[in-house]
């Protein structure tokens, strides 16, 4: 069956459904939804059960959308909003998004733009045809997400034609022979870093992460691109990403570079932030004099290729498969990959990275699904004896080291990761600080912090509801606290350096490889009145695990010598801020599956944890453990 039969047969079904007085231009396939283009509106408005009925009849999602014709000019639907829209609600930005025919009006006082009961949102409605959608400015503006939005619209025409491909690709006919479905272990396994999942069925490929070990340079960075079973690279469908941190996406963009051209999955925040990390990743390669992977090309190619999912959407991404995700808890926009394999064939989940515990920042990772035969799950903290304190128990630690510290006019450093844990810290130490159980001092947040910080409040739906409140109540905000200042040059770096009072750091890299971190380092490194606080896992062969195990000599690159450091500031590490689930948190989410899946396979963790963790899950749940080698093929029906 062609592409065109496929159409006809949409259209047929639409007829059907769609009561004769509505006027239905166009019907297309974009990506994994059916468009229908029509010059009624209201009527869909009228009546919203037409959209499940259609979307029942088409097994598809399907977008309602107006026809072109009915659609205002930018310049002048634009004038025509700012007119209507009362000048309190303090719009920030009005952008056209042309292949759904919505247009966003992003404002400082949204109620103001909706109107009594929407009245001021119709009437904007009915003059410009467009379907307006409001949103709050984010308090704090990204850089990142204006410029991946500004790029987006600019090719516009580019991706239409993109999103077309997708959904011609997803129309393919499928086969009528037997089917069955095998997961092959392509990176991660027995091991942490360069995740890569391929899930093959009869009918198609979906490649599940594609990251890279940063801190091994020595071969073994790289997934097994060249395994038999992965190429060529436009035989893969869909790639799909459970979350932003390198060890998962930071090959994603030299997919690209070897001749994949297909859709990337991922949630809206994954999007934004895997794109902070590997323009990052690139520069410091070059910093490093390290030939890098891909090119920033290459990274817009994945924008480009990126079809955003939010939580619990499903979608096609295949003939065959459905995705859905789910929150993970482990840093903003982690996923929980659910797939539905064939009409009711099978189901599985790929935890990616979890956190099965409420944090400052979100929920609890998801572990309901509708179906579920095989759960792969993480085991960084899998082993027997890995207990991590509560997130209250590691907030009083840090209290009771930072307190000590600033209390003797010393200076606190703590290297993080640029996503994830520096805002839970920061969360905690704006707490101390403005209910005084810690002596009152700047914080300065150097490196990648502030950008990624931003995003995460351009996100607010991702975080847990407590925080979503604050971050939107005026003087609330705990990331707008003036206790935090943004590090924005070199010559302020120094000046801090140099600085007698007492303060606090915040400064990436997270393992002390290098990053403005070491410069706070070297200079207070020698004076027993500061601190150095860990608060993230440092990998064996890094500085940070260096200094951690009481190294007190230590030979550093000081801008192109040799220097000698001796370390006399006090060393601390406190546990508990880690965005993984330990080993009782792990059995938990387990324990607590709904439902209980057949299989367990057991990744992301170093060999003997992987093992343990798989061993204890078979005695105390009697469910089939698999903890797989690297290129291992698993045949899951
Ligand atoms: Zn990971």
């Amino acid at each position: 069956m062609g592409f065109e039969k496929v159409i006809e047969e949409a259209r047929e079904s639409v007829r059907k459904i769609i009561p004769p007085g509505i006027d239905i231009t166009d019907i297309d396939f974009e990506g994994p939804i059916v468009v229908i283009y029509t010059k009624n509106m209201d009527e869909f408005a009228k009546n919203n059960d037409l959209v499940r009925q259609l979307a029942q009849g088409l097994r598809r999602r399907v977008s309602i959308r107006p026809d072109p014709s009915l659609l205002a000019s930018h310049e002048e639907a634009e004038a025509k909003i700012r007119k209507i829209i009362p000048a309190e609600a303090q719009i920030t930005n009005i952008y056209f998004e042309q292949d759904t025919g919505e247009v966003t009006i992003e404002a400082l006082s949204p109620g103001l733009v909706i109107g009594k009961q929407g009245s001021v949102l119709n009437e904007i409605k009915k003059e410009i045809g467009w379907a307006p959608k409001v949103s709050r400015a984010p308090p704090i503006p990204s850089k990142t997400v204006t410029e991946i939005r500004n790029y987006l619209r600019y090719i516009d025409e580019d991706r239409k034609a993109f999103l077309r491909k997708v959904g011609r690709r997803l129309a393919r006919p499928r086969s009528t022979e037997e089917t069955w479905l095998r997961l092959t272990s392509l990176g991660g396994y027995r091991e942490v870093g360069r995740s890569a999942t391929l899930i093959t069925t009869r009918e198609s490929k979906i490649l599940v992460d594609c990251g890279v070990s940063v801190s091994n340079d020595n071969g073994g960075s790289t997934p097994y691109f060249n395994a038999p079973e992965l190429l060529p690279m436009d035989s893969i469908d869909a790639v799909v990403i459970t979350q932003a941190h390198l060890d998962h996406c930071g090959l994603v963009p030299a997919l690209f570079k070897y001749g994949y051209d297909g859709p990337v999955y991922c949630t809206p925040p994954t999007r934004d932030l895997m794109s902070l990390l590997q323009l990052d990743y690139i520069k410091v390669s070059f910093g490093e004099g390290k030939k890098s992977p891909y090119d920033s090309g290459n990274i817009r190619d994945v924008v480009t290729h990126c079809i955003p999912l939010k939580y619990s959407e499903t979608t096609d991404i295949s003939p065959d498969v459905r995705l859905t995700f789910h929150n993970a808890g482990h840093i903003l926009g982690s996923a929980i990959c659910h797939f539905h394999v064939g009409d009711g064939l099978y189901n599985v989940a790929l935890s990616g990275d979890i956190k099965f515990e409420k944090s400052w920042l979100f929920n609890a990772a998801v572990n309901k699904f509708p179906r579920l035969e095989t759960l792969v799950i993480e085991s960084t903290y899998g082993g027997f004896h890995d207990m991590q304190p509560s997130r209250q128990e590691a907030g009083q630690e840090l209290k009771d080291i930072a307190g000590r510290t600033l209390s003797r006019n010393g200076k606190v450093i703590i290297p993080v990761f640029a996503v994830g844990r520096s805002q839970e810290v920061m969360l905690v130490i704006e707490e101390l600080m403005r209910t005084n159980a810690i002596p009152k001092a700047p914080v300065y947040l150097d490196g990648m912090i502030w950008e990624a910080t931003a995003i995460h409040t351009a996100y607010p739906e991702y975080l847990n509801s407590q925080l979503r409140t604050q971050v939107f109540q005026t003087g609330q905000n705990p990331f707008l606290s003036d206790i935090f200042k943004r590090v924005d040059s070199p010559d302020m770096r120094e000046r801090i350096c140099h600085d007698p009072e007492p303060c606090m750091v915040l400064a990436t890299s997270g393992m002390m490889n290098g990053g403005p971190v070491m410069e706070y380092f070297k200079e207070w490194a020698d004076n027993p009145l500061n601190s150095l606080i860990f608060v993230g896992f440092q990998a064996e062969g890094t500085m940070g695990r260096k200094i951690q195990k009481g190294w007190n000599e230590l030979m550093m690159n000081d801008h192109g010598k040799q220097i000698n450091i001796s370390v006399k500031m006090s060393i601390e590490t406190v546990d508990g801020f880690s965005g993984h689930s330990d080993r009782r948190q792990l059995m938990n989410f387990i324990a607590t599956l709904d439902p209980k899946p057949e299989r367990i396979v057991v990744n992301h963790g170093e060999e003997h944890k992987c093992l343990d963790l798989a061993g204890s899950v078979y005695k105390k749940f009697g469910i089939e453990t698999r903890a797989p080698m690297n290129l291992e093929t698993i045949r899951l029906k």
